[in-house]
């Protein structure tokens, strides 16, 4: 199986991004990375009059935003009793609140930018691998309805025929979310940015940031760059950098691996409504329909790691079973990428200095939330109003362990994709 990102064969043209020796000696707002995040910190900046630099590394949507799997998800992975349960209620009330709003500012800023990346907000369908799921399902349903959100517990029957597949006990069905084509959205956003006035540089690695009296020295390439405020939207991908303390989290390996596009009587008989699903199982797997009919599955685990063998021929088998019409159908492209995991699954803004912020630690969940994030960031460096961030900054996140957590993670996936169990 080729090591291919779908979402690269199947995206938007690239933005025609500038060249580093045009970028401006001072800007009022530097952005470190070209993701969901750093592109809608941009845009945020244009809207409020403000000049800004994104650098990226490598190419728009390098990172997470252009490998993931396009679910565009209300709230976090972490239900809302827990999240208040560890930051607090009212935090907790408030950081719940903006991102199950996350998904309509998404699809609102697609349609307001017009940004082609096959957008569909057909909603999710979080299905129970087992009688424990269902009873998951049911509590997060009590969670959710309380603060109003409108999802419906859906039973095994009205599963099946939602899926198509008859594996699953019932499913949570949350109409506020939906999908799109990741990779198309972060190109668009980078588009609108670069429209509205942001210069905008690939193969641009920012190597080394220092605190000035006035604001932030950013050296590039062998380019010195001076700013008044400072972004760090480089999650689970940063490198090179020095003069930061780095932020701390745990890398998660995600993969995925597509079909082709699926024949007419298959397609309507799987996902008819092109919801996107994952599952409650404790190393969790996800499915959804692209643009073109292809079916595309994912599970925990690296295929940048030993695990490679058996993570595909794992996804080969879920599709059979989930699927037995298509147990022939040989799996076309595979990919993976890394999830920012934080040790209590809440999203972080961390302050690294005055008028600076790093985002990181979506923990999985990062299209909804790294808009959001990326666009109240910029607001809060440029203007000082801090109302609309969706956690308080902190001035230090400790994790521990991490490259034990990472390694915990990576083997176990391999352990339960190469178990029988999980095959036919
Ligand atoms: C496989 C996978 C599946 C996922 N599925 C979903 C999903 O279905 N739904 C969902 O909501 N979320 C999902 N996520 C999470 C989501 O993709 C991420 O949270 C999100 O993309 C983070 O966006 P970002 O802009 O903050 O960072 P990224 O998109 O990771 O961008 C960071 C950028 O910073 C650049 N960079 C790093 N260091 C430097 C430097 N020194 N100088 C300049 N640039 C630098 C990198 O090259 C990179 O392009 C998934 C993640 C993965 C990996």
């Amino acid at each position: 199986m080729p090591m291919d990102n779908l979402w690269e064969k199947t995206a938007v043209s690239p933005p025609a991004t500038k060249i580093l020796a045009s970028a401006q000696s001072t800007y009022d707002l530097v952005v470190i990375g070209a993701g969901f995040s750093g592109c809608s910190a941009a845009i945020t900046a244009r809207d409020l009059g403000a000049s800004v630099a994104v650098f990226e590394a490598k190419t728009v949507g390098y990172g997470g935003s252009g490998r993931n799997v396009g679910l565009v998800n209300a709230g976090l992975w972490t239900p809302p009793d827990e999240i208040e349960a560890t930051i607090g209620k009212r935090e907790g009330t408030h950081l719940y609140e903006c991102l199950s709003a996350a998904p309509d500012q998404v699809f609102s800023l697609i349609d307001r930018l017009n940004i082609e990346c096959q957008a569909r907000r057909n909603g999710t369908l979080h299905c129970a691998h087992a009688t424990s799921g269902l009873s998951d399902l049911k509590n997060r349903m009590k969670q959710l309805r309380a603060r109003g959100a409108p999802v419906e517990l859906l039973d095994a029957h009205a599963t099946s025929h939602r899926v198509g597949s008859e594996r699953f006990k019932g499913a949570l069905f949350d109409p506020r979310a939906g999908t799109i084509q990741p990779l198309s959205y972060v190109r668009g956003l980078a588009k609108e940015a670069m429209k509205a006035g942001a210069d905008l540089f690939e193969n641009a690695p920012v190597h080394h940031v220092k605190k000035t009296s006035s604001g932030w020295m950013v050296s590039v390439g062998d380019q010195v760059v001076f700013a008044k405020a400072l972004l760090l939207a480089t999650n689970a991908y940063l490198h090179g950098l020095t003069g930061l303390p780095a932020p701390q989290f745990t890398k998660v390996g995600y993969f995925q691996a597509a079909t082709r596009p699926l024949e007419p009587t298959w397609q309507r008989s799987i996902l008819q409504n092109k919801e996107g699903c994952w599952d409650t199982a404790l190393v969790m797997s996800s499915f959804r329909m692209d643009g073109e009919g292809r079916l595309v599955i994912g599970g925990v685990g690296s295929l940048e790691s030993l695990g490679r063998g058996a993570h595909l021929a794992w996804a080969q088998r879920k599709l059979a079973l989930l699927f037995p019409q298509l147990a022939k159908e040989q799996l076309q492209e595979a990919w993976s990428g890394v999830i920012c995991m934080t040790g209590d699954h809440i999203p972080k803004i961390q302050e690294i200095g005055a008028k600076g912020y790093a985002l990181f630690g979506y923990s999985g969940r990062g299209i909804g939330p790294g808009t959001v994030f990326g666009a109240t960031a910029a607001k809060a460096l440029l203007t000082g109003d801090r109302q609309d961030l969706p956690v308080v900054p902190t001035k230090a996140h400790r994790e521990h362990l991490t490259g034990l957590k990472q390694v915990y993670y990576e083997a176990g996936a391999t352990l339960t994709h190469l178990t029988a169990a999980r095959g036919p």
